[in-house]
């Protein structure tokens, strides 16, 4: 056994008390691991089915440290957990991905600069950080644009669209962009065909394991279905996973990134966002693929051989959010179906409740 190996029995800790950090837990029991998981409240998703929890805030230095001590190797799924509290732990225990990582991917402006440095195209941008900066940067990018905050936004709060005859005062104030949120990002609309994500797990020993590229549809800004295989052109898979490989190197990733795109009815392939964690469309490889995206990400922060990431057959991701839920019967009888509940005990709209997969018929090898 390489010596960078965590065997089985170790205790992992998880940032972040959400359905990623429950999946991940669940996975990590089946290896034979302990999950330890640092978040708000008991009841959190991943906090119901852990071994060990801390309650505590982010900020909170003492609950860092002793949560640091006490688990082998440390990793989030939680996008937004301050660098200085990633910087802590790592200090103490492994932190995977690293905060480095983590530092750019937060950062709009970072994630699309350092893409561009690799050759890797996103939609043009410029940073703005006043109302007269945004009037001047629609000058430069144009109509149709999205004003997003640099930092902290997600499933499409903190966007503003742009338009011809948006006063910049109104949409900068709307954003809700200021010194809180690192400031705005003004970003060239981008009319795409489809969106599509691949997501690559990445080993200590820079091995990596790409999953298929797949097809997103959102709803309301929030996932609604991804589609396993993206109906893409081979070019578009091709270039698909070169970049999604290309920026789990270059940025050095130990675990998972994943990497949403578009693809432009010319075929271009842009880079919208990254996330060094597992991600909502990659939840099809939990029983559509060999190796689930939960236990690659195990494998890969515990210094095991990556699993086999392709595909046993095809497969639909279906979110279910809020009262669709309601549904879970119906799925249960469907022999098509595979169900997996969050736990959550409050229906919310715009709450993700749960997912299913329907999986198609398997795969020759
Ligand atoms: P994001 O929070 O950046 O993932 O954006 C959420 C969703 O808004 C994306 O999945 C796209 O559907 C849409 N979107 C974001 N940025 C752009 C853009 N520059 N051009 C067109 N659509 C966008």
């Amino acid at each position: 056994m390489p010596d960078h190996t965590l065997p089985p029995g170790a205790t992992i800790g998880i940032l972040g008390g959400g359905q990623l950090g429950r999946m991940t837990a669940l996975a990590a029991a089946n290896l034979g691991y302990r999950c330890h998981i640092f978040c708000q409240s008991a009841d959190e998703p991943a906090a119901q089915v852990a071994a060990q929890t801390t309650l505590a805030a982010f900020t909170d230095s003492d609950a860092i440290s002793a949560f640091a001590q006490a688990v082998d190797v440390a990793t989030l799924e939680f996008e937004n957990v301050p660098i200085v509290t990633l910087e802590r732990i790592a200090g103490i225990t492994p932190v995977y991905p690293a905060p480095s990582v983590q530092a750019v991917a937060q950062n709009r402006l970072k994630e699309k600069t350092f893409a561009n440095e690799l050759g890797i195209a996103t939609a043009p941008f410029r940073a703005v950080s006043s109302a007269a900066d945004l009037r001047s940067a629609i000058a430069e990018i144009g109509t149709p644009s999205v004003l997003k905050t640099v930092r902290m936004g997600y499933d499409g709060k903190g966007q503003v669209a742009i338009r011809t005859d948006t006063d910049p005062e109104v949409a900068w104030a709307e954003s809700g962009a200021g010194p809180d949120t690192g400031g705005g990002i003004l970003e060239g609309f981008v009319d795409f065909d489809c969106e599509i994500s691949v997501i690559v797990a990445r080993g200590t020993d820079g091995d990596s394991e790409a999953y298929f590229p797949v097809e997103n549809r959102h709803a309301n800004h929030i996932l609604d279905e991804t589609i396993a295989p993206a109906d893409v052109s081979a070019t578009t898979i091709k270039r698909a996973n070169e970049i999604a490989i290309g920026l789990a190197e270059g940025l050095d990733v130990v675990g998972l990134l994943a990497i949403e795109m578009f693809v432009t009815s010319s075929g271009e392939v842009l880079v919208n966002e990254i996330a060094p964690r597992p991600h909502n469309s990659g939840h099809w490889t939990m029983d559509a693929c060999r190796t689930g995206q939960f236990e690659q990400l195990v494998r890969a922060i515990c210094g095991l051989p990556l699993g086999d990431a392709s595909r046993r057959c095809d497969a639909v991701m279906k979110n279910l959010i809020g009262d669709a839920v309601d549904s879970w019967a119906d799925y249960l009888a469907d022999p098509r179906a595979r169900l997996h509940l969050y736990g959550k005990s409050e229906t919310r709209p715009g709450r993700k409740m749960g997912h299913v997969n329907f999986l198609g018929r398997p795969l020759r090898d």
